[in-house]
């Protein structure tokens, strides 16, 4: 049963879309914010995503610019305007598809099975993500080799690979750690020490970069 995630903070939108999803007998689950989809990829697998260009918080291209850091996860937009369809077919970030407002759910669901098609029928494609977070089984993936990591280091990683280019402090870093073995800034030192000792191997070392006086951050290739 393919699992689909609708990003739509239109009620009226998003709902015939579910139902119809559902009778096709896909796994669907609904999400009205940028964040949250981010947040729900990351804690379960999805199949696909239909993802709204106008939403409340971010909007659909920093979704998919996010999403794109550490996962092929295929997208299909749903767009109200001629301005954001050209964008969508100007993307390089890779959306799969748009359907333009208003749209029939039926039509909808072609398009998700088209999509599906497409993207089973060439598996290990060559965007091949360098992460992915497997949330369920607590790990971090790195060129398809899942590191071992400590529960802080996987916390602190998780973190850097969904925000990539942005800085943490290491106050935030230790905040994200939650743990009590972990009461002064500096064990988050050790910590990302650990971490690019074990992404060494794998040539990964040098994405973790410290800025100096500010905090850390994961460079996006
Ligand atoms: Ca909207």
């Amino acid at each position: 049963m393919p699992a689909v995630l609708i990003v739509e903070d239109e009620p009226r939108l998003a709902e015939p879309l579910m139902f119809a999803l559902e009778r096709e007998h896909f796994a669907v689950t609904h999400v009205t914010l940028g964040e949250d989809a981010l947040d729900a990829v990351n804690t379960q697998p999805f199949d696909l995503m239909v993802l709204d260009v106008g939403l409340p918080d971010l909007s659909g291209f920093e979704v998919l610019k996010t999403l794109r850091q550490y996962s092929a996860l295929p997208v299909l937009f749903l767009t109200a305007r001629q301005d954001e369809v050209d964008r969508i077919l100007g993307l390089e970030l890779g959306g799969d598809d748009y359907v333009t407002k208003p749209f029939s759910p039926r039509e909808v669901v072609a398009r998700i099975r088209a999509i599906l098609k497409r993207t089973v029928a060439k598996p290990g494609a060559d965007s091949e993500p360098l992460w992915h977070v497997d949330a369920s089984g607590c790990q971090v993936l790195f060129r398809q080799a899942p590191l071992s990591l400590t529960r802080s280091e996987y916390r602190i990683l998780t973190a850097l690979v969904q925000r990539p280019g942005q800085v943490f402090s290491r106050a935030q870093l230790l905040d994200i750690c939650d743990s009590d073995e972990d009461s002064f800034e500096r064990s988050v030192d050790t910590h990302i020490k650990t971490l690019r000792a074990k992404l060494r191997p794998l040539n990964g070392e040098h994405l973790i970069v410290t800025r100096r006086g500010l905090g850390y951050l994961l460079d996006s290739p």
